[in-house]
């Protein structure tokens, strides 16, 4: 019997340190700012390097598209959400269509890696949610219209592949000529003149191109 009330007291003894320690955890949060917001009236900023929703964007400078319908996006997206239509012209070629469904994409940013021309990017925001599929089927305009309604993320192509690029050599004899070009062109994709000039010529805008027809001679000669 002394043993029984000894076991209840020490239980109720336990129940009551569990209960003050979580009420003591509940009044030392309750003076504390909450770390959550009302989204969507109140937004985060959103670090620079936020990857979100895709967008088009223009050439500030011209105004124009940036986008020349080269087709790289389409051919290097895995779920193979992105269609594009070259419209070929006189000094530079457009997209004729471009469109990207957005509700399969992966958000692996492949298509931002290798677009020559920063025209694809990705936004600091993910606010497009939508209980209709249909509004996530992006066309061309839509995409552009995403590019000027959010900001954009610090990554664009170029900026992708600078950083990835193998480091150049150090202070060789040929450096001084590789560094008078660099400046001059602040930083060119290598592989953008060859995307372009494959494109026209047979509408296989593989961004390897330029290497196969390097090597084209080789295999002339075995
Ligand atoms: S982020 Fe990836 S999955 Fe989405 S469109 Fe680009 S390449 Fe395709
Ligand atoms: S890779 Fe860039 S330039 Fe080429 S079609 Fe896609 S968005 Fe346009």
């Amino acid at each position: 019997m002394a043993s029984e009330q000894a076991s209840f007291l020490g239980e109720t003894g336990q129940l009551v340190r569990a209960v003050g320690r979580a009420m003591g955890v509940t009044f030392k949060n309750l003076m504390r700012r909450p770390i959550t917001v009302r989204y969507p009236t109140v937004k985060r900023v959103y670090p620079d390097r936020f990857r979100g929703i895709l967008a088009l964007t223009y050439d500030p400078q011209t105004g124009e598209e940036n986008c020349i319908g080269c087709r790289l996006c389409e051919y290097i997206c895995p779920p193979q959400v992105i269609k594009v239509e070259m419209l070929k012209a006189e000094k530079r070629n457009f997209a004729k269509t471009f469109t990207l469904e957005l509700y399969a994409c992966e958000f692996c940013e492949l298509c931002v890696q290798v677009c020559p021309t920063d025209a694809i990017i990705m936004m600091k925001s993910f606010d497009l949610a939508t209980a209709d599929r249909r509004e996530l089927l992006l066309d061309k305009d839509r995409l552009h219209a995403l590019g000027l309604q959010f900001d954009p993320s610090w990554a664009t192509g170029n900026r992708l592949r600078d950083m990835q690029a193998p480091p150049r050599p150090a202070k060789a004899a040929a450096a001084p000529a590789a560094e008078a070009t660099v400046p001059a062109q602040s930083s060119p994709d290598r592989r953008a003149p060859a995307a372009e000039a494959a494109a026209p010529a047979h509408n296989s805008p593989d961004r390897r191109a330029p290497e196969p027809g390097a090597g084209a001679p080789t295999a002339k000669s075995e």
